[in-house]
């Protein structure tokens, strides 16, 4: 039997990240992981902090957080992070699109992002292979990169070395609440126990939830991405289309779409990596566990990119993949303790900004756990907001 201050379920970037800040805040740590660290959500995604998808308020305020977090951790972990910060732009193809994105944009300056809208003549020097029929973008400076396989590397040798235990390959079959905390079974019939449990197993956060008789509600939404070959930049700046922050964000306000790209949830991210491969991505689709990619969305990622930079037609893809966002049904994470369960915590449901928001999401369940009083407010993301 073995008693730790914490167990931590699942090895992506959220439960890596929590682990990292309770050890730093003195406590024992045990994480628990089912099969390899990154295998879930956190090592088939993109690499954004990107400010200009987040909706003012609590998401846009904690990834303000975040960012700084990052800065730290950058001089923290022994490992380089590739923290990029070369701002990022949202292309916008049409009038129709220009209302929408001013109207966003108006709503996220007022809550202190500085975010410009360009015209041609600007874009073209920040971008220029982009088509000639973009009518505007916008600009905003903060947006940023990190790679999230680096972060996890770091936080793993950062982590070990200030105590951390790892039962990676081991599942949980049994949560039992005691007098005195948690225990937890494992496959291999081992006991663990603990006074506080974190949930962090992102698409699978359900699952636990059962466990302990509690409705979680986050379900699986896939993303597919194409990687291409090393090229040199094509432009200053990662770049987005409009579409994407209405997919992503605002789904009520669906542009002029075709039936294909509504169903797959269409919306084109730009990003190059340090190694000079473009990320190439994505969907947003409720298929359940179904991590294939489909030649049919491939394609369409492909066309929307080459539409944009046609000089993307000569550049060759080696490799696609797919990843589980964990998807609250409002958007926003599910962090805090769980009411009636005293001790147990969840970090969960992040969606499609786990990356951005990881070290403050570490941080804030650690502030919680050690009793100290966290560095944002965020009652609003307990799970009790879905009247559970
Ligand atoms: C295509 C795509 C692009 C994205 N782009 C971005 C981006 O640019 N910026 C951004 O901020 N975010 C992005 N995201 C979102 C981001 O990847 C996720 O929000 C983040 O990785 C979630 O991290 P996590 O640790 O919660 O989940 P995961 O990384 O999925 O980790 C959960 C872990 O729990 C483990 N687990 C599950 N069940 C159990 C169990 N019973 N016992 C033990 N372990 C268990 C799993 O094996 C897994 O390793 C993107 C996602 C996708 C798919």
């Amino acid at each position: 039997l073995d008693r730790f201050d914490v167990i931590v379920i699942g090895g992506g970037i959220i439960g890596l990240a929590a682990s990292y800040y309770l050890l730093k805040a003195g406590k024992r740590v045990v994480l628990i992981e089912k099969n390899e660290f990154g295998s879930g959500a956190s090592c088939a995604c993109d690499d954004a902090i990107f400010f200009q998808s987040k909706k003012p308020g609590i998401n846009l305020e904690l990834t303000l957080g975040s960012i700084e977090l990052y800065k730290s951790l950058s001089g923290e972990l022994d490992i380089d992070l590739e923290f990029e910060n070369s701002g990022g732009m949202v292309l916008i193809e049409d009038h129709e699109q220009l209302k929408v994105m001013e109207q966003f944009v108006k709503e996220q300056n007022s809550f202190g992002l500085q975010i410009e809208i360009l015209d041609k003549k600007d874009i073209l020097k920040k971008q220029p292979y982009v088509n000639s029929d973009i009518v505007a973008s916008t600009y905003c400076k903060k947006d940023s990169q990190i790679n999230p396989m680096r972060v996890m590397r770091g936080l793993i040798s950062k982590g070990k070395k200030l105590g951390l235990e790892i039962r990676k390959s081991s599942k949980i079959i049994e949560i039992n609440q005691r007098k005195d905390g948690w225990s937890i079974r494992l496959d291999n019939q081992k006991i663990i126990e603990s006074e506080y449990v974190v949930n962090s197993a992102g698409a699978w956060a359900a699952d636990i939830g059962a466990l302990i008789g509690i409705h979680i509600p986050i379900v699986p939404k896939r993303g597919q991405i194409a990687i291409s070959e090393p090229v040199p930049a094509l432009g200053e700046t990662n770049v987005w289309s409009a579409q994407y922050i209405v997919t992503k964000i605002a789904p009520e306000l669906q542009m002029n779409q075709s039936e294909a790209y509504k169903r797959l949830g269409i919306g084109l991210a730009l990003s190059r990596a340090s190694t000079g491969n473009y990320l190439i991505g994505s969907t947003r689709e409720y298929v359940g566990f179904n991590k294939n990619t489909t030649v049919e969305a491939i394609q369409i990622i492909l066309d929307e990119a080459r539409r944009l930079f046609p000089v993307l037609k000569t550049v060759h893809v080696i490799r696609t993949f797919a990843g589980l966002r964990p998807a609250s049904c409002d958007g926003k994470p599910i962090i805090g303790e769980v009411t009636d369960k005293r001790g147990f915590y969840i970090a969960a449901g992040h969606e499609g900004d786990g990356i951005a928001l990881a070290p403050v999401t570490g941080k804030v369940i650690a502030d919680l756990i050690s009793g100290k009083k966290p560095m944002y407010n965020i009652d609003e993301l307990n799970l009790k907001r879905f009247n559970n």
